[in-house]
């Protein structure tokens, strides 16, 4: 991640484990915004989310960072893991503009996040870090929001992590829903398998 850069987009989510369409809606969104690196920000702990992940963020965290290996346009941070609790975009780009002065930001969201955008911790702060990003989402279409927002379409990629841990457990194949190394993480780290964890 380099200070000089003048526009970052900023995908967050808990990528438990991250698939092809994260990696799709960020590369549309860098191509239609002219963005110069999208940022993949893993959360520590999602606030809408019951329980606890199903894999640890270290593992988590791993998988993104293999998953951008060898595309230039993507990075991982591992800011909110790194400040630990309940992440909070508020709090993500906070840090984030702190580590990147100068630097214009996007905040990426998917349609079925946008939904519960009025909800998110100090929604009006918000608007003062970052331009909001929203991106289609097969399944769920684009709330109507009181806030400005951007809207970038993507091609539609109907995959999900739940529906990636689903297949994992079940024995179904996952192999070109997901980057092929985070497929080979998640089979030489055994990670969804087995119903023990979700
Ligand atoms: P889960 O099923 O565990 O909720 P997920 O697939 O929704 O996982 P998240 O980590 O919750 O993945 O999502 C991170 C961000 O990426 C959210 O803004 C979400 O809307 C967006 N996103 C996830 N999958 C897609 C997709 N297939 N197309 C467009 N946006 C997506
Ligand atoms: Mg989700």
């Amino acid at each position: 991640m380099s200070a000089a850069l003048a526009r970052v987009g900023v995908l967050g989510g808990t990528f438990d484990p991250i698939h092809h369409g994260h990696l799709a809606a960020a590369s549309e969104v860098c191509a239609a915004l002219g963005l110069d690196q999208v940022l993949i920000a893993p959360t520590h702990r999602q606030p809408f989310k019951d329980g606890f992940d199903s894999a640890p963020a270290s593992e988590r965290l791993e998988m993104c960072r293999r998953a951008v290996e060898g595309d230039e346009r993507f990075a991982v941070t591992p800011v909110d893991i790194e400040r630990g609790g309940i992440t909070y975009t508020v709090d993500t780009l906070t840090d984030l503009r702190d580590q990147l002065p100068g630097t214009s930001l996007y905040f990426i969201t998917g349609a079925d996040a946008l939904t519960r955008f009025g909800d998110w911790k100090d929604v009006d702060r918000l608007q003062t870090l970052a331009q909001f990003v929203g991106v289609t989402r097969p399944g769920h279409s684009l709330p109507q929001l009181d806030t400005p927002h951007l809207l970038v379409e993507v091609p539609a990629m109907a995959v999900s992590s739940t529906e990636i841990r689903r297949r994992v457990r079940a024995g179904a194949p996952i192999r070109y829903l997901v980057p092929r190394a985070v497929a080979d993480y998640i089979a030489q780290h055994d990670l969804y398998a087995g119903g023990m964890h979700d």
